[in-house]
């Protein structure tokens, strides 16, 4: 016998447990499914500065105090990878490698994993000069020199945004064009403390325990640069992995489920929340507040079906 639950969440980051205290607190039981440990991405970002209202946290304590509203509250959380969704009658039948569930209704919330560059150290210096999140971590690098990996719109912001306070940025990409908007490409040759390094490979991550600098390859000539820097912001874009939900809701070309603020999908009885959906902006802020409109648009639902 599957156990029930009114909503299903896949998924146990800032959106799933966002979604999770929304749906307690509309007087309806949710499940948390989560593959490996909660709080999502937000748990390798040592400080957090840009949640409003609260001025400094860490991400591991944000995620706890998360985790730990969501289960008060009474949102079961369970460490299960879901395999499948299928819909049965008015019902979701909810598939993990550990047993089956039935739902009301489902919320996906398995966000988006930053793209490694797949370099030596790579994983290991995470917190020790490579970030992820200009946003979230570049306050740590005031007035040092970094750089920025990418040519898409995300990298060339994080490099904006790192300008105004770091001494030198370097924008590092693998073409001599860049991906992102002309307008953004604009700003960013506008700053004086900015040098473009186009068409280069990266071939090296030097440091003993933390990042100390890079070497590039200019694709044309050969040549090997050596660039000092205190930090590494990659920003070579997201990957979902929403590949065992293409048969239930509709994905877009980056594999994102495609839906609206409203975070409903093509298939009813199926919401989405946070940077697993289609979105232009995605930080712990938009993470949560789509949550909150999953679980409020999944309990409108069942009232409905
Ligand atoms: P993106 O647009 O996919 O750009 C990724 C960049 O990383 C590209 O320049 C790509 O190079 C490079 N890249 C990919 N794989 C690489 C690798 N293995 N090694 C080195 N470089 C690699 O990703 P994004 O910038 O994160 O943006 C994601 C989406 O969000 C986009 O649709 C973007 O427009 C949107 N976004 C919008 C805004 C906004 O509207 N304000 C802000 C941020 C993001 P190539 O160019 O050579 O492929």
């Amino acid at each position: 016998m599957s156990k029930e639950y009114d909503v299903v969440i896949v998924g146990a980051g800032t959106a799933g447990l966002s979604a999770a205290i929304y749906t307690q607190r509309s007087g309806k039981s949710a499940l948390v499914l989560e593959r490996l440990s909660y709080g999502g991405q937000i748990i390798n970002t040592p400080e957090v500065a840009n949640y409003p209202g609260i001025a400094k946290i860490s991400g591991f304590d944000f995620a706890q105090g998360l985790y730990d509203q969501a289960t008060a509250l009474g949102a079961e959380v369970v460490f299960e990878e879901v395999l499948s969704v299928e819909r049965d009658g008015s019902d979701q039948i909810v598939t993990t490698d550990g047993g089956t569930y039935k739902a009301g209704a489902v919320i996906l919330a398995t966000g988006a994993k930053n793209r490694p560059l797949g370099m030596e150290h790579e994983e290991e210096w995470v917190g020790s000069g490579i970030s992820y999140c200009a946003t979230c971590d570049g306050m740590f690098f005031k007035g040092k020199e970094v750089a920025v990996a990418g040519g898409g719109n995300t990298a060339l912001e994080d490099a904006i945004f790192l300008s105004d306070y770091c001494s030198k940025v370097y924008l590092i990409h693998r073409r001599n064009e860049l991906r992102g908007e002309k307008h953004l490409q604009e700003v960013l040759r506008a700053k004086e403390n900015v040098e473009f390094v186009l068409n280069v490979t990266m071939e090296e991550l030097l440091g003993t325990d933390s990042l100390s600098g890079i070497v590039v390859k200019d694709k044309e000539s050969g040549q090997l640069r050596q660039i000092d820097l205190s930090g590494l912001f990659i920003a070579i874009g997201q990957m979902p992995d929403n590949s065992r939900f293409a048969g239930l809701v509709s994905l877009d070309e980056g594999g994102y489920v495609k839906a609206g603020e409203d975070c409903t999908t093509s298939a009813s009885g199926i919401f989405v929340a946070g940077d697993t959906r289609t979105k232009a902006v995605r930080q712990l802020t938009t993470a949560a507040a789509d949550g909150a409109v999953a679980a409020l648009a999944a309990c409108a639902y069942l009232q409905t079906r």
